[in-house]
């Protein structure tokens, strides 16, 4: 009756809102536990994989279009530069896209994006030691931007951010003093802070967007598994709201909808819709004797048995009302919901419920009227088929009680 529920998550409402709190408190720390880093990790690989592959392939174009860097030098020291540029960067580069852009390795996601990051910044760095004097700047200064592109664009995660500073920083200092690298220590100073200074801005701003991802995706499972506490709720209220208070089978407005439907299914199929209406035998007495407690158990039994035999999708064991029970039997005719009334029949005389009081048996049963109707084809509605049911009923009290009997063929 109602859909699949969705899958349980693996952590609970208290866990995502403790970490919501400890997410909101000052201080540099980032990760989750360990179960919920995991999903972090598995869904900005999978969020942000668009950004990575867009920031890719715009450093792809940036690496040629900065090729103009390269014809600026004199003609003599632009072959160098220009193999770096065209023979190592952008097919590195477009290697690492295509990684990125087929998903494969995802878990080496981050690393791959800090190896491109990484790779571009040796690349500049490489080609300004390959041209001289004013120029090598151009190529040094380019850093900045590379900074800009690992951190900022390519989404990488804050301890990638981190180790690329690291590297970048220190490696370009080293480069600087220590190779021999074109330019005066004074324009080394100068385009070393401006690295430095760029890749701490970055790293500030790195660190910020992943706490508001961090925060995004907190705030995402908070709602997913509020909804799933709502979905759960409303299945609950509805199943309330469809079942017997006593007998927990359907109620007396369900089977009223649902009649309702099967009539109108059945006329669109051209099938055939059973009714058999149940009444236990001798029940007064049977509350006298026993009490209106042991009644009501009795009334949970006989529900029981009752909606043993409601075996197909469409059927429905409903509680009528008081001692009276209906069974729905979509695309049975008279003579197969007959049968299913006289197992049904000797069903409940089987399940032995003593009834000392009873003019019939030992135990309780049950007189059953049975009716079936082809809606649309024979003239009648759910009334008037409920109304077949129940003079069949009728006709079963009169012959005797615990039996079943089966609607006259001509109505009326
Ligand atoms: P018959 O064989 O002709 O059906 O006789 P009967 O005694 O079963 O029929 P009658 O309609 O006279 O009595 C029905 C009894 O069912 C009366 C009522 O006290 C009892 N009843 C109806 N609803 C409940 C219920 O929820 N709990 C209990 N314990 N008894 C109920
Ligand atoms: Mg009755
Ligand atoms: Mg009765």
């Amino acid at each position: 009756m109602s859909p699949d529920a969705p899958p349980a998550p693996a952590w609970s409402q208290a866990q995502l809102e403790a970490a919501w709190q400890a997410s909101q408190q000052p201080g540099l720390r980032l990760a989750f536990a360990a179960d919920l880093e995991a999903a972090f990790q598995r869904h900005y690989a999978e969020r942000y994989r668009e950004h990575m592959v867009l920031g890719l392939g715009i450093g792809m174009l940036a690496i040629i279009v900065s090729a103009f860097e390269d014809f600026l030098l004199p003609p003599g020291q632009r072959a160098m530069p220009l193999f770096i540029r065209f023979g190592l960067m952008l097919p590195i580069n477009l290697v690492l896209f295509l990684l990125v852009w087929a998903d494969c390795w995802r878990r080496r996601q981050q690393a791959i994006l800090l190896m491109t990051t990484l790779g571009g910044a040796l690349g500049f760095l490489l080609m300004g030691y390959f041209s001289s004097g004013v120029y090598a700047r151009f190529y040094v200064d380019t850093l900045v931007l590379v900074l800009i592109f690992g951190l900022v664009l390519l989404r990488l995660q804050f301890p990638y951010a981190v180790a690329a500073v690291m590297v970048i920083g220190p490696g370009a200092a080293l480069a600087l003093f220590n190779l021999a690298f074109p330019g005066s220590d004074e324009d080394h100073v100068i385009d070393l802070s401006l690295i430095v200074f760029a890749g701490s801005l970055c790293l500030i701003g790195n660190y910020l967007m992943e706490r508001s991802a961090r925060a995004d995706f907190l705030q995402q499972q908070l709602l997913a598994l509020r909804q799933q506490a709502l979905e759960a709720s409303n299945r609950h209220l509805e199943r309330l709201l469809r079942s017997d208070g006593l007998t927990g089978i359907a109620n007396r407005r369900y089977f009223d909808q649902h009649l309702a439907d099967e009539f109108r299914r059945a006329e669109r199929g051209a099938y055939p819709l059973a009714l058999l209406m149940i009444d236990i035998d001798c029940f007064k007495p049977y509350n006298d004797s026993y009490g209106h407690q042991a009644g009501d158990e009795a009334l949970v039994a006989v529900a029981q048995v009752l909606q043993g035999f409601s075996r197909r999708p469409g059927d429905l064991a409903a509680r009528y009302g008081g001692e009276e029970f209906a069974l729905i039997l979509p695309g049975s005719g008279l003579e197969d919901a007959g049968e299913i009334a006289d197992e049904l029949v000797q069903a409940v005389a089987l399940r032995a419920l003593p009834h000392g009081a009873s003019t019939v048996a030992e135990v309780v049963t049950v007189s059953i009227g049975v009716a079936s109707l082809r809606p649309g084809q024979e003239p009648g509605d759910e009334a008037e088929l409920i109304a077949h049911a129940d003079r069949a009923l009728y006709r079963a009290k009169h012959g005797g009680r615990n039996r079943a009997e089966r609607a006259s063929l001509s109505p009326g």
